[in-house]
């Protein structure tokens, strides 16, 4: 049975960092609907030439695109022993979207990362990211400080920056719109008993282990 997962949570939650260590874990491919988009941007595609603003704004893509490219994506051969989406969906028009691709595939089991917005806030403008390859920088090394303004990305050499939109104004104004659209999800996702709830304020290796226990136990489940 592949092993289907989305994570869910607000801007900050540790989404991708706990997706890159679970997937690692398990063998299949994380697929950030960020990273995709930032790519595009890089890249100077016509995707990204639209998604700029809508990301430097804080703002959402449009459905259609995201539902589009997350379609194409789950068509390719890498997912037949399951996937991550991190990222996506966002709001109940893509969850239904995603359901309708789902059928004839095994379940999905949703992770909610949740933590406090005040810790949200902390966290998001003090990230760094690699500006050659986008990874996260090692935990504790923080916007601002004479450290980070030397370190170097283990995986490419590169340096670290903040990402254009981890300022305080669009970090307001993408907390607001996970309330207005990505929160209703979670009451969308709730009943099923694939659904597992994640205190996310601990520290990464402790998120990491509550993850891997209620995935096993909702996985035994299903498989009955
Ligand atoms: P993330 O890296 O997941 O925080 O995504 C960065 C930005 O990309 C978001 O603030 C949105 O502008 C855009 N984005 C990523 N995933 C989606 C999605 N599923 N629906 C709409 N916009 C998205």
């Amino acid at each position: 049975m592949a092993l289907n997962l989305i994570f869910l949570g607000p801007p900050g939650a540790g989404k991708g960092t706990q997706a890159d260590r679970f997937a690692q874990a398990k063998g299949i491919p994380k697929i950030s609907t960020g990273d995709i988009l930032r790519g595009a941007v890089a890249a100077g595609t016509e995707l990204g030439l639209r998604a700029k603003a809508i990301m430097d704004a804080g703002n959402l893509v449009s459905d259609e695109i995201m539902i589009g490219i997350v379609r194409e994506r789950l068509d390719r051969a890498d997912v037949a022993s399951g996937f991550i989406l991190d990222g996506f969906p966002r709001t109940v028009a893509q969850a239904e979207a995603l359901d309708g691709i789902m059928t004839g595939r095994s379940p999905l089991i949703i992770v909610d990362i949740q933590v406090p917005d005040a810790e949200l806030v902390r966290r998001l403008t003090s990230r760094l990211i690699c500006k050659g390859c986008g990874s996260n920088a090692p935990e504790g090394l923080t916007a601002g400080t004479a450290e980070a303004a030397t370190a170097t990305c283990g995986k490419c050499g590169g340096s670290f920056v903040q990402r254009a939109d981890d300022n305080e104004t669009v970090v307001l104004e993408r907390l607001k719109v996970y309330e207005r659209n990505t929160r209703p999800l979670v009451e969308f996702y709730r009943p099923r008993p694939s659904f597992c709830a994640i205190d996310g304020a601990l520290v990464p290796g402790d998120v990491a282990r509550q993850i891997e226990s209620a995935v096993d136990a909702v996985a035994g489940a299903t498989r009955g």
